[in-house]
């Protein structure tokens, strides 16, 4: 029986945005940042909190299989980002998930130490590199950044592994996942992506691709909330031949024998380490029925219409000299994001937000808007480009109200 909700498509996503609830009046463009909240979310958490726990209590992990939901999560997730079972899991955050794969990816690869990553690249990512660069020492591993134009020519025989995030956190550039996997494997390197700004928007092909390594978000364009875990993927290929660093009792081979030793457990489950959160992960699960009935191929190409209309928006603004737009003009070389580079950016994101239109500021000079497919609508991306020049026009956004910096930008 085909689900009611298969009977037709729907190109302008206006059922998948109702099973979002957004505040009235406001246009949310950070769902990059933080996505939206799904309306299955608060009693999917209020039942795990006052049901599953309040009554069950320990027997939770059992009854309620608890103890399942990073596997269970984690195969949701996969058939988003074109992952055979078996080859992902749900767990901690992308910061930690990274030391995991890195320390895996200089143990497949010995003899070589370079982990070769762009200049520009989300900082969590190049730091953790430098944290295992500095408790390995730099013989063992070598953290090496260029510019994605010094990509492939960096790709030499001491490379162990190529880490790159595929969708650029200020500018929104996307990589050719499949070129540059294969152009890593020519010399015999590791391709380990970042899926952070992909995964939920984009039509990833993490086998297809024949990646080796993936980490990715679960509170960016997956919706799962406020510090939602994150997910892990290895190929199958490399199951047999890898350990990992953080080994701790949950990815042990039987992590109720309490035995004195480790033992990993079989295939992707000994990427797991402590306990899993499970409100967290509660969250994470009624959220991804958004993408129920959605095939990522329609997600990807309203992505590409949405983020195209807007850049159109932009670009036949009277004011658009004041401004450069610095995501690429052609779709298959962008993300789920357009952001323009001004000096005043930072008090011009204010100005936006006083208006109840919600983009976000990275630093030096970017203002970005986040276009998440599944709720953002057409006429609210206007709006955003009309409130901008009316910003721009009337140079509000140089009062003093919108020039104190937050913590959190
Ligand atoms: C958001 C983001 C992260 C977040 O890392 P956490 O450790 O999960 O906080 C990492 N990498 C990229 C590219 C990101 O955009």
């Amino acid at each position: 029986m085909p689900h009611p909700d298969d009977a037709l498509p729907d190109p302008s996503f206006e059922h998948t945005r109702s099973l979002f609830q957004l505040p009235e009046g406001v246009v949310y463009l950070d769902g990059n940042s933080l996505g939206a909240l799904p309306a299955a979310v608060p009693a999917a958490i209020a039942d795990v909190v006052s049901r599953q726990w309040g009554e069950s209590l320990i027997a939770g992990w059992n009854d309620h299989q608890w103890i399942k939901l990073p596997t269970v999560v984690g195969e949701r997730i996969a058939s988003l980002v074109g992952a055979a079972p078996g080859q992902l899991i749900c767990c901690d955050s992308i910061s930690v998930n990274l030391f995991k794969l890195l320390a895996t990816a200089l143990q497949l690869r010995p003899g070589r130490s370079v982990i070769l990553s762009e200049v520009g690249n989300f900082p969590t990512d190049l730091y953790i590199a430098e944290g295992l660069q500095a408790l390995l020492g730099g013989e063992r591993c070598e953290l090496r950044q260029v510019t994605a134009q010094e990509l492939p020519d960096a790709l030499t025989e001491d490379v162990a592994v190529l880490m790159l995030t595929e969708v650029n956190f200020r500018s929104g550039a996307r990589h050719d996942m499949a070129a540059l996997t294969q152009a890593a494997h020519r010399v015999g390197a590791l391709a380990l992506w970042d899926l952070a700004h992909s995964a939920g928007a984009l039509d990833v092909q993490l086998d297809a691709c024949k990646v080796d390594m993936a980490v990715g978000c679960g509170y960016k364009f997956l919706h799962g909330g406020p510090g939602a875990p994150a997910f892990l993927y290895l190929a199958q290929r490399h199951h047999d031949q890898v350990a990992q660093p953080l080994c701790g009792w949950l990815g042990h081979a039987a992590p109720f024998g309490f035995e004195n030793s480790y033992r990993p457990a079989a295939g992707i489950h000994c990427y797991l380490s402590g306990t899993p959160s499970i409100l967290g992960m509660k969250a994470m699960e009624a959220a991804l029925d958004v993408f129920h009935t959605l095939s990522m191929r329609d997600v990807e190409r309203r992505t590409a219409s949405l983020t195209q209309s807007f850049i159109s928006a932009l670009t036949a603004l009277p004011q658009s000299r004041e401004f450069t737009v610095v995501t690429p003009a052609i779709a298959a070389q962008r993300g789920s994001q357009v952001s323009i580079r001004h000096p005043q950016a930072y008090a011009i994101t204010q100005a936006l937000i006083a208006q109840q239109i919600i983009p976000d500021f990275r630093a030096p000079d970017i203002l970005r808007f986040g276009i998440a497919p599944l709720y953002t609508r057409e006429e609210e991306l206007q709006r955003a480009a009309q409130a901008l020049a009316a910003i721009l026009e009337s140079g509000q956004y140089r009062q003093p109200r919108f020039q104190q910096r937050k913590e959190v930008t």
